[in-house]
């Protein structure tokens, strides 16, 4: 009977270890896209992306790809709003530029972006108190979801000196977070010497934006983490101001996201 009980016990185990390294792979593996981008897609990549033209035809094309990769593997749905092209461009394109330098990166933790035509509260709602939210990367329940504001995302774009982008700070939380730890720190892309350096920096940065010394978003002095995408948007939106006012910040920047920026051709 023991031994009955054993066996059936060490086959249980067996399939569950199965399971999760079938699991695993399946995670680790993103869908070729069907199609290349159409020329309504450019399009809206050129009149609305500088970051886009900034690009040779070389880069372009890998741009394009990475749109498209990910429009193919992260589903885009709107609630209780119509999404259109330029919505699900101007999402894709907020994920890869913070990437960009790194071709093989997939956003393994995100299954789908749900657009929300206004801001929100806790609670999801969109009318009554407390709607002050304007993107949040899901957690618990949300496990792999993004919430943006479909205003904000708009906007994000159409101003392009403001230094705010509401799409590309959620996606660089979401890389903060492929570590496991949403902290401020991406380790999968910062060196284990300089995260030391690199909190002491934010620490600093951050007591002179609450002495109201500084040009940067008084948001990021809530916490390192919003510290780090917040000065994240203002670095892909901003960078040759960001270089001028605030270099040593920049350079780490750089080394994190492996982009010099301010060499970039925005216009
Ligand atoms: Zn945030």
């Amino acid at each position: 009977m023991i031994s009955y009980i054993l066996v059936v016990a060490i086959l249980i185990l067996f399939f569950c270890v199965l399971y999760r390294l079938m699991s695993i792979g399946k995670k680790k593996k993103w869908n070729l896209p069907a199609r290349a981008l159409n020329e309504e897609e450019r399009k809206i990549l050129i009149d609305l992306v500088p970051f886009y033209k900034g690009l040779n035809n070389d880069e372009k094309k890998q741009f394009e790809f990475e749109i498209m990769e990910f429009l193919a593997n992260c589903k885009i749905t709107g609630v209780n709003t119509e999404i259109d092209a330029t919505d699900k461009i101007l999402i894709a394109a907020s994920g890869i530029i913070p990437i960009f330098a790194f071709p093989e990166w997939k956003y393994y933790n995100l299954k789908e972006v749900l657009v929300y035509p206004k801001s929100f509260n806790r609670n999801f709602e969109t009318s009554g108190k407390d709607r002050t939210i304007l993107g949040m990367v899901g957690t618990g329940y949300m496990e792999g979801k993004m919430i943006l504001s479909k205003n904000s995302l708009r906007h994000g774009f159409k101003n392009k000196t403001d230094k705010r982008n509401t799409a590309i700070h959620e996606f660089i939380h979401l890389i903060d977070k492929m570590d496991g730890e949403i902290d401020g720190v991406p380790n999968v892309l910062l060196e284990n010497q300089y995260v030391l350096p690199w909190f002491d920096l934010i620490d600093k940065k951050i007591k002179e934006i609450a002495s109201g010394k500084t040009n940067i978003n008084p948001y990021a002095a809530t916490s390192r983490v919003e510290f780090f995408s917040v000065l994240g948007e203002y670095f892909f939106e901003k960078p040759k101001f960001l270089k001028r006012k605030h270099p040593v910040l920049y350079d780490y920047l750089v080394e994190i996201f492996d982009q010099d920026m301010a060499e970039r051709d925005l216009k």
